[in-house]
């Protein structure tokens, strides 16, 4: 039998920033401005109403109604000055590319070579596109915990 434990145990299993992305793209202007916040938190740290998007949105991926895109984000690095290259794949209920993009622009990008935190101002690159799960692990992007 599924159930809100099925939700539970999916949305525990997101690494922090598929839960970022999913919440911010809930629909629920709240949930878009706190994002970063909320993803931290396992499912029993959110308030009610955070954990029925959960579960909408557990509901989706098992219907296949998550949209895969592959990321790759790439700057050069002020600070050890290398050019700094992020592959990673996200999953996500919305099907806009442009959304995924300005949304990636926003988060916190680390250097793949000193690991710092690129410094505010640093001009990032994006290239997000889309495909299925499999495609996109097929061509190296860094994939998410599998879901359903
Ligand atoms: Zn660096």
């Amino acid at each position: 039998m599924r159930g809100p434990l099925d939700a539970e145990n999916w949305w525990n299993s997101l690494v922090e920033s598929d839960r970022a992305l999913l919440l911010y793209h809930s629909g629920v202007p709240e949930f878009q401005v706190v994002a970063v916040n909320f993803s931290r938190r396992l499912f029993s740290g959110l308030p009610d109403i955070a954990k029925d998007v959960v579960g909408r949105t557990y509901e989706l991926n098992k219907q296949g109604g998550v949209y895969w895109f592959g990321v790759t984000v790439s700057f050069n690095c002020p600070l050890c000055g290398k050019d700094s290259l992020e592959k990673a794949a996200i999953g996500s209920p919305t099907g806009n590319p442009q959304e995924i993009n300005s949304f990636i622009l926003h988060q916190k990008i680390f250097c793949q070579h000193c690991n710092q935190l690129s410094p505010k101002g640093t001009d990032l690159h994006a290239d997000v596109h889309q495909g299925t799960y499999e495609e996109l692990k097929t061509l190296g992007y860094l994939m998410p915990a599998p879901g359903e």
